[in-house]
């Protein structure tokens, strides 16, 4: 069984009540892998009883700080309580700089530590493979954002338990994340627009997607289940608006999970 924990579905600019996007997966066999490392990170993982140093894998789609701003604090964490178990970070290089550079700037001196940190390089410009244990493969693509910042979706698939899921990352509408969330249990999918609440807005010029353009997207794919998450500040309390769009194109469960929302898969 898998369990998805929801730290945050938030927007940069998170609504009352929500944080930053990230989330954590787990199962009985593989050890809990944290996507999105925002500004709240340690905050966020208190609060649902998660202690920073069991994360064995942090994944960062792109060098926005709403993804990317926890790093700093995540790895004093770690300086201070960890008592040895490893932790591999894992982003494109552009990510990764930024992430370094970042720390170092706040923290100067904490990366020559000895910390049991791996800061593992992703493509930036094509598809990845990474067999990141015995059994959980991560593949990663490309994710059209915003020019000049390489932002990657992933996909996880855990064989033994036989169960898939797809994050989307910041995203414009791609048909290689179609591709790539082809038959997956569950999508994760940026929704940071809304055509029934921003009909003037065309999400692709700002490298987002509407919850229409998710919905379509787990159609086309297949999905089971379809998670919408970097909602936009004034959204707030209309998520049903968002899951009622994105369930004109997609037939299966459709939810807007809150923070600290759990997920058995
Ligand atoms: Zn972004």
């Amino acid at each position: 069984m898998l369990k998805v924990t929801f730290l945050g579905s938030g927007a940069a600019v998170p609504a009352a009540g929500r944080t930053n996007i990230a989330l954590v997966v787990e199962s009985d066999k593989h050890a809990p892998l944290l996507i999105e490392c925002g500004p709240t990170i340690l905050l966020q993982l208190t609060k649902v009883g998660i202690p920073p140093d069991r994360i064995r894998y942090l994944f960062l789609s792109h060098r926005h700080g709403d993804h990317t701003l926890g790093v700093p604090m995540f790895l004093l964490y770690r300086k201070l309580y960890n008592r040895g178990s490893p932790l591999t970070i894992l982003a494109g290089r552009d990510t990764l700089q930024t992430a370094r550079t970042l720390t170092d700037l706040v923290y100067p001196g904490i990366l020559t530590l000895p910390d049991h940190v791996e800061w593992h390089p992703l493509p930036e410009g094509e598809a990845g493979h990474e067999e990141l244990a015995s059994g959980l493969l991560l593949t990663t693509i490309p994710a059209p954002h915003v020019p000049g910042i390489p932002s990657l979706a992933l996909r996880l698939d855990f064989l033994d338990e036989g169960r898939s899921l797809v994050y989307s990352a910041d995203t414009g509408p791609s048909s290689d994340l179609v591709s790539l969330a082809a038959g997956c249990d569950l999508l994760i999918h940026e929704a940071n627009f809304c055509e029934a609440l921003m009909p003037e807005v065309n999400p692709a010029s700002y490298g987002h997607s509407t919850a229409r353009i998710a919905g379509r997207a787990a159609a086309q794919a297949g999905c089971r289940l379809l998670a919408l998450v970097h909602i936009h500040d004034a959204y707030g309390g209309r998520e049903e608006v968002l899951a009622k769009e994105a369930a004109t194109e997609f037939s299966g469960q459709v939810l807007v999970p809150q923070d600290g929302t759990v997920l058995y898969l």
